[in-house]
C-alpha cells in the first residue's frame, strides 16, 4: 500500500467548514487506494492567542512551559479531523506527538527532530485504519515533556513523517495555490513556479518566504522527499501546486527564481568598538548564548584603534541582544561608546541557482533600488542569493521593482 502524507495549516483548518473541505480532499486520496498520513495545524490565528497569553502571564517565560500551551492548538484540530473521517466513514484516530512518539531534542519552542519510530503507527495501519491524524508542530523530549518545532513547524512535521515512513510524497495544503516568485499578497504581478530547486526554497523560506518552515526544506533535501505545495481551496490534481525537487528535475535555468521579503528585522550597531583581535568573538559570543540569531554582520573601516560594528537581527530579540551586550560590557569583555538599535528595516532578498554562473545580478539589483530611491543599508551575498537591509516602509516597493527588474512576471 502506498502511503502518502497530507498537511493541512492554520487557514485550512479555521473552522469546522474548511475541516470538513480538507477531509474531502483526504478521502479522495483514501479512494485512490492511498493510507494516508494527515498532519494538522492548530485553526488559524489560534497559535498567537496561546503565544499572547504566554507573553501576558510571564514575560521571561519558562520555555517548557510555552510549549505546553502553545502545543495545544494542534490537539483540538487533530481530535476534529479525526472525528470529521470517522463521520465520512473513513477509520482515522488523532495521535498527538507524544504519542506516536516523535522524538525530539530538549530545544525548547525551536526543538528538532530526532526520531519517529514507525511501530505504533504501522500496527495501526496494519490492523485496518486508513487514516493517521498527527497533531503538527509538537513533539516530546528525552525528559518527557512536550516540545514544539518552532513557529510554522507543522511544516517540518509533515517532512520528517514522509520521510520517516517512505511515503510517495509530501503534500503541504495552505491558503495559496503553490509557491510563487514573491510574496502574492505583497506583489499582484508574482507567478506561481510549477518547480523549484530544494536549494532555491531553503533560500527563499529562510530569507522570510513563510510558505515552509526552513527545516522542513532541509529535511526533505536530505532525505530526498517529494515535496508539493497546493491549494486546499479549490480542487487539485497529480499536476497541481509546485513541486519541490531537485535541481537536476528543472529544464530550465532562471538566473532569479523569487524575491523574499522578512519584515521584522532590526539593524544594531555597535559605535565606536576596539579594533583588536577578539573582539568579534567577545561580541558574538554572548549575542549566541543569548539565543540570538545574527544575521547580517558588517564592520567598517577602522580609525585610530576604533570601530563601528552592524549586525542585524529580528525585531523581539532587539531587548535580548541589548542585555547580553551590555552584560559583556560591564564585565568588561567589550567596550563600546552608544549601542544604537533601529527597529524599522525590513530584508528583501533575490534567490536563484542561475546566479552561479552569471555575473551582473547584484547590479541590476541595486540600479532597480536606486531608481525608486530606496537606500541600502547592508548588504550580503551567498552563491546563490544577495539579501539587503531597507527601511520598512519602502519593502514592498522594493520587492515590486525587483520583481520587475528581473521580469520575474514572465516565467512559471
Ligand atoms: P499555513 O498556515 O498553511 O502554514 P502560511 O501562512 O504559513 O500557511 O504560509 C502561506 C503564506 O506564505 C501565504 O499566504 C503567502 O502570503 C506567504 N508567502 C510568502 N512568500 C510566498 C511565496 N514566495 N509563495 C507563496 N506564498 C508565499
Ligand atoms: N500552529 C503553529 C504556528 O502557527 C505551527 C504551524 O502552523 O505550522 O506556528
Ligand atoms: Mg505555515
Amino acid at each position: 500500500m502506498s502511503l502518502l502524507v497530507m498537511k493541512f495549516g492554520g487557514t485550512s483548518v479555521a473552522d469546522l467548514s474548511r475541516i470538513g473541505r480538507a477531509a474531502s480532499k483526504i478521502c479522495r486520496e483514501v479512494e485512490n487506494g492511498h493510507d494516508v498520513i494527515v498532519i494538522v495545524s492548530a485553526m488559524a490565528g489560534r497559535t498567537n492567542e496561546l503565544v499572547g497569553w504566554v507573553q501576558e502571564t510571564s514575560p521571561l517565560y519558562d520555555a517548557r512551559e510555552y510549549d505546553a500551551v502553545v502545543s495545544a492548538g494542534e490537539n483540538i484540530t487533530a481530535g476534529l479531523m479525526a472525528l470529521t473521517l470517522q463521520e465520512m466513514g473513513v477509520p482515522a484516530r488523532s495521535w498527538q506527538g507524544w504519542q506516536v512518539p516523535l522524538k525530539t531534542n530538549s530545544s525548547h519552542s525551536a526543538a528538532r527532530i530526532e526520531e519517529i519510530p514507525r511501530d505504533n503507527i504501522d500496527a495501526r495501519f496494519a490492523a485496518g485504519m486508513q487514516v493517521a491524524v498527527i497533531a503538527g508542530f509538537q513533539g516530546i523530549s528525552p525528559e518527557g515533556r512536550i516540545t514544539t518545532l518552532g513557529r510554522g513547524g507543522s511544516d517540518t512535521s509533515a517532512v520528517a513523517f514522509a520521510a520517516a515512513f517512505d511515503a510517495v510524497r509530501c503534500d503541504i495544503y495552505t491558503d495559496v495555490d503553490g509557491v510563487y516568485t514573491a510574496d502574492p499578497r505583497i506583489c499582484e504581478k508574482a507567478r506561481r513556479l510549477d518547480r523549484i530547486s530544494f536549494e532555491e526554497m531553503l533560500e527563499l523560506a529562510s530569507l522570510g518566504a513563510k510558505v515552509l518552515q526552513t527545516r522542513s526544506v532541509e529535511l526533505a533535501m536530505r532525505y530526498n522527499v517529494r515535496l508539493r505545495v497546493l491549494s486546499s481551496f479549490e480542487d487539485t490534481d497529480e499536476s497541481s501546486g509546485t513541486l519541490v525537487c531537485s535541481e537536476e528535475e528543472i529544464m530550465e535555468s532562471r538566473v532569479v527564481s523569487g524575491v523574499a521579503h522578512s519584515r521584522d528585522e532590526a539593524k544594531m550597531t555597535l559605535v565606536s568598538v576596539a579594533d583588536r583581535p577578539g573582539i568579534a568573538a567577545a561580541i558574538f559570543g554572548p549575542l549566541a548564548e543569548a539565543g540570538v540569531n545574527v544575521d547580517m554582520i558588517v564592520q567598517n573601516i577602522s580609525d585610530e584603534g576604533r570601530t563601528d560594528l552592524t549586525f542585524s537581527c529580528p525585531t523581539d530579540q532587539v531587548a535580548r541582544a541589548e542585555k547580553a551586550l551590555e552584560a559583556a560590557r560591564t564585565r568588561g569583555d567589550i567596550g563600546y561608546g552608544e549601542l544604537l538599535a533601529d527597529t524599522g528595516v525590513a530584508k528583501v532578498s533575490v534567490v536563484g541557482i542561475g546566479m552561479r554562473s552569471q555575473s551582473g545580478v547584484a547590479a541590476r539589483m541595486f540600479a532597480a533600488l536606486a531608481e525608486e530611491g530606496v537606500n541600502i543599508k547592508v548588504i550580503t551575498t551567498s552563491e546563490i542569493k544577495i539579501s539587503v537591509l531597507i527601511d520598512r516602509k519602502y519593502m514592498e516597493l522594493a520587492v515590486q521593482a525587483l520583481h520587475d527588474a528581473f521580469a520575474l512576471e514572465h516565467i512559471g
